[in-house]
This record gives C-alpha cells, structure tokens and sequence, in this order.
C-alpha cells in the first residue's frame, strides 16, 4: 500500500518534484526514482534529506529563488510542485511569505516550466473552497478563500489554468483534501499525525469544537497515484479534486486512531479553532472520468497500517 509501490508506466523521463523532501513529494519522488532521473528542489524547511530516497538527486535550494528553479528544471520535461508554506496558521501570521512561496514560486515554476516546454502537476488545496456553501464539493463550487493560504493557491490554480489557454503550456492542479500517512509532519496541525502523537503518548487526544466537523481524508498512495495520472492525461489545463468522496467526522477519526493504536487515551474537546470549516467532503467524479483516478485505501486501513509502522514521522 505505500506509494513506493504504486503501478504506473512513467520511464524514461526527467522529472523535478519540488518540495520532494516534504511528505507528499518524498512518496511521489519514491514511486517514480528508478525509472526516471528524479531531481528534487527542496529547502529542506519542512522536509528532511532522509525522505529524498536513494538514486534522487537532492538540489537543496529555494523555490522563490529563480535561479535555482531554472538550474533544477534543466533538461525536465515533467514537474511537480510541491513545494508551499504549509501551515494556515503561518500564512494569517505571515500573509506575505505565503504569497511569495504558494504563488509567486508557481508563477516562476510555470515560468521556466514554459522554457523547458514541461508538462507540470501543481498541489492546490480544498482551503481554495473556503467555507463550503454545501457538501460534497464539485470543482466548479463557489470560491471564498478563508486563509492568505487558500488565496495564494487559489491564484496557483489559476495560474495553471491561464498559462495552459494562454501559453498551451500542460499544466494539471490537483485540489487535495486532507491527506495523511507515513512522514506527515505533526507540527502543521495535520489532526491525523496530531492525534497518532497523542494517543502514543497516552493522551489526551484533543478534539477541537464539539467534534461533529466532517474531512475527507486521503491516503498519501492514493494522492501519488492521482499525481502519476496527471503526468499522463490528455485532460489538461484543468482542475481535479483529489480526496475520497467520503468524510468522517474528526470524533471518529479520534475514536479510531485510539482504537488501532490499543491506547487507553481519553478523548476530550478542547475551544474550536476560530474559523474552522465545519465540512468538507470532496466530489470527485470529475477525478474518475478525467483521470481514471480511484482512491485505493480505506480510512481504516489507512490508520491501521500507519498504528503497525509505528511512525508518525
Ligand atoms: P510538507 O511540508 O511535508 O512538504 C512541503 C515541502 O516543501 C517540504 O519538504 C519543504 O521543505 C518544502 N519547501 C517549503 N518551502 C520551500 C521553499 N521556499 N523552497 C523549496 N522548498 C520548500 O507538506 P506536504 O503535506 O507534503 O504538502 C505538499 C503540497 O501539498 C503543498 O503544496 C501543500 O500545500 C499541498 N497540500 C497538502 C495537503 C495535506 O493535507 N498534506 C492538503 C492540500 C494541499
């Protein structure tokens, strides 16, 4: 079920995953090393060097910086980018850092992307959608970002769409939802991780608000696997959601992770975030007839493999 071990046909090409030293990109950069040449632009802010596996070639740089994103996409004639200020939190603190690494960093990737005439997969977010007017959420829902964080990918989502009709550039962004498996880091309120931590060191695990707030949670395979169809697809210039089409509210998610993890943490409900999104839940049957994408992995088989690798980072 790891990604390392996701089926595709991709060889023979040079593709640069920027970001591939964080969660997401180290499992995409492991299922294509091998049979491609795998660069990886990484600042290794959020990431760690230990996750860029063996035969990929870390360039340690940042992807603001043009120089080193032209120096990495050298040659490439497949990108995906990864590489973003993560946390909601650091981008209300820091609105203007956001913008300069989820935006305008895309805009310099499609840049150069357009230069080297390479196809590029781009990680938009479900925080584009804001608060959702109802759910399940298809791709062409209204969008009133609540964060400088799903602005700035709002406009990377954008961007991708404009340089495929302006430039013919093939560009895929790819709105994940909540994703989660092994190497996710715990510092970005990932709750999965979060509440993993928790229930190993005994508890409590926190819930926020009365826990009755729905997320569809993706398995991080399943999120390579819908990368590894967008690096082929001929429905380009266009957005997909990437998540499961099912959700689970985040007392469940507690209640289960107590569960396979055999704690005997108690769960208690801690003050709601301020602004946080009662649900999300994702349509994703534009993924399905676009990209022959499916979600793979049960949320329960999902944590249960995670509880037995005994790693939450
Ligand atoms: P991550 O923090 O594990 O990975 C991001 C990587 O980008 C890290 O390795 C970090 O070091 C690198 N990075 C950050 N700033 C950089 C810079 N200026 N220059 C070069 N590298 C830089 O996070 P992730 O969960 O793997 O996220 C991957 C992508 O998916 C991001 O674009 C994120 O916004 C998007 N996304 C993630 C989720 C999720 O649930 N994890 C949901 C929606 C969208």
């Amino acid at each position: 079920m790891l990604a390392t071990n996701v089926e595709h046909e991709i060889a023979g090409r040079t593709v640069l995953i920027t970001g591939g030293a964080g969660f997401i990109g180290s499992h995409l950069a492991a299922a294509l090393v091998g049979d491609n040449e795998v660069r990886v632009l990484d600042d290794l802010s959020g990431g760690a060097r230990e996750f860029v596996p063996d035969g990929a070639e870390l360039y340690e740089g940042d992807v603001r910086d043009p120089q080193a994103v032209a120096e990495a996409m050298r040659g490439a004639d497949l990108v995906f980018h990864e590489a973003a200020l993560v946390s909601v939190e650091e981008s209300v603190t820091d609105p203007e850092r956001s913008h300069q690494t989820n935006a305008t960093a895309a805009l310099t990737v499609l840049e150069q992307a357009r230069e080297e005439d390479a196809r590029v997969v781009l990680a938009s977010s479900a925080a584009i959608y804001g608060h959702p007017e109802s759910v399940p959420v298809e791709e062409g829902d209204p969008k009133t970002p609540s964060s400088p964080y799903g602005i700035d990918k709002l406009s990377l989502d954008h961007y991708a769409r404009a340089y495929h009709d302006l430039y013919g550039l093939e560009t895929v962004p790819l709105r994940y939802f909540n994703v989660y498996g092994p190497r996710q880091n715990p510092e970005y309120s990932a709750v999965v991780s979060v509440f993993f931590r928790q229930a190993r060191d005994g508890g409590p695990v926190t819930v926020q608000g009365d826990g009755e707030q729905t997320r569809d949670f993706v398995h991080v395979s399943d999120v390579v696997r819908a990368n590894l169809r967008a690096a082929t697809t001929d429905n380009i210039g266009e957005p997909f959601n990437v998540a499961t089409g099912r959700s689970v509210t985040v007392r469940e998610l507690a209640e289960t992770i107590v569960d396979v993890t055999g704690s005997d943490a108690d769960i208690t409900h801690v003050e709601e975030r301020p602004g946080d999104i009662r649900h999300s839940e994702a349509d994703i049957s534009k993924a399905q007839e676009g990209l022959g994408y499916e979600p793979t992995v049960s949320l329960e088989e999902g944590l249960r493999e995670l509880a037995e690798m005994d790693e939450s980072r």
